[in-house]
């Protein structure tokens, strides 16, 4: 078996550990004789395995009790309209911190049923940094404040949890949710597909307090209703049971490697090896501001586009695969989430450094 350096944008790495456990349990999951994918979703067995999870995932953020923790279909995309349909709450607008094409298109899904005001926006810089703080216009009687704390094209990342006052702060934490701790006071809501640093596609996971529960919009599929997705523990119809049980197993590992502060030092040393690289050259070049550099998705251009093809291609040729940029971008994209280990980011820096040696 040859495993190679995956630095896909998402569906991404999962920990070796996990996939060895997935592979183990395959064809009769704790004695039941039978694989998760086999099970009655309301049988002991997943019920335990749904509850372990939504536990161990609490633990490692520290969710406070006044939030219910769901597990979801339909991705972060589904989301961006489910948000609205739960939280307007009767207000009439919404306001959204745009630092990249996935707020954006939060903002487009919002507009559908209500004013979704751009609070800020770097679109005119290409996305290379994310708002000021200070230069954010917050409306006080907006229903919520959206950010999108990890821009997974642009790679721009919020390096702070920000304060927005008593608005309800809603972010959409699909490509770095568990890469650092989170302070989940802060927000009123927090949601993130599985794909990018958890499982496989198909669980959705949403975090929300509850005091903004049970004033969603009429003729809101039930669903699409928060309310009535906690009341029924995620199950109000069959679960993406297999996702969710993978989940779990991350979660598990998460807590094994020493938690949220374990993994923000160990992401920080990962990036900061990449940047430092990429900073000390002038072959390879990254656009982002410094202080709002994505620890999780590093866009990089080469000096000389025609040479993307080679640089590719020999990349493939040492096992470090899916490094081509996203289309919007260009050049080329490194994702380092959880799961991407240190060996995998340096084997990266020292081809880009012989292939600069060779071809640049
Ligand atoms: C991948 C991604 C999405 C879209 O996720 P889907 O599961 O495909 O709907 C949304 N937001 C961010 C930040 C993402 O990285």
């Amino acid at each position: 078996m040859k495993r190679v350096f995956n630095f896909s944008a998402g569906p991404a790495m999962l920990p070796m550990a996990v996939l060895e456990q997935v592979q183990a349990e395959l064809f009769d999951w704790n004695g039941s004789g039978m694989s998760v994918m086999e099970m009655s979703h309301r049988g002991k067995e997943f019920v335990s395995i749904a509850a372990a999870a939504e536990q161990d995932l609490r633990d490692l953020l520290n969710i406070p009790n006044n939030y219910k923790v769901l597990f979801m279909q339909g991705g972060a995309t589904a989301q961006f309209s489910f948000i609205p349909m739960n939280l307007l709450r009767g207000k009439t607008s919404a306001d959204f911190v745009v630092s990249g094409d996935w707020g954006k298109k939060a903002a487009k899904a919002t507009a559908q049923l209500a004013s979704a005001n751009i609070a800020a926006s770097s679109e005119a810089d290409k996305y290379t940094y994310v708002p000021d703080r200070a230069s954010w216009k917050l409306d006080p009687d907006a229903a919520f404040v959206h950010i999108t704390s990890n821009e997974t094209v642009h790679g721009v990342e919020f390096a702070q949890d920000p304060d927005v006052g008593a608005v309800p702060l809603v972010a959409d934490m699909s490509s770095n949710i568990l890469s650092r701790p989170v302070d989940v006071s802060r927000y009123g809501l927090i949601y993130a597909g599985a794909q990018k640093n958890i499982a496989p596609a198909g669980v959705t996971i949403v975090i929300v307090r509850e005091d903004l529960l049970g004033q969603t919009l009429a003729k809101t599929p039930g669903l699409f209703d928060y309310q009535k997705v906690a009341e029924n523990d995620s199950m109000i119809n069959t679960p993406p049971c297999f996702a969710w049980y993978v989940a779990g197993l991350v979660f598990k590992h998460l807590k094994k490697l020493g938690g949220l502060d374990a993994m923000a030092a160990e992401n920080a040393r990962k990036s900061g090896l990449l940047y430092g690289y990429i900073d000390s050259q002038d072959f390879y070049r990254n656009p982002v501001r410094p202080q709002d550099r994505s620890r999780m998705n590093v866009p990089f251009t080469l000096a000389h586009a025609e040479l993307d093809e080679a640089f590719l291609k020999g990349a493939k040729a040492a096992g470090l695969v899916t490094l081509k940029g996203h289309r919007s971008v260009g050049g080329m994209r490194a994702s380092l989430y959880n799961a991407m280990p240190y060996e995998g980011v340096a084997a990266l820096v020292d081809y880009m450094k012989e292939f600069v040696r060779t071809q640049g």
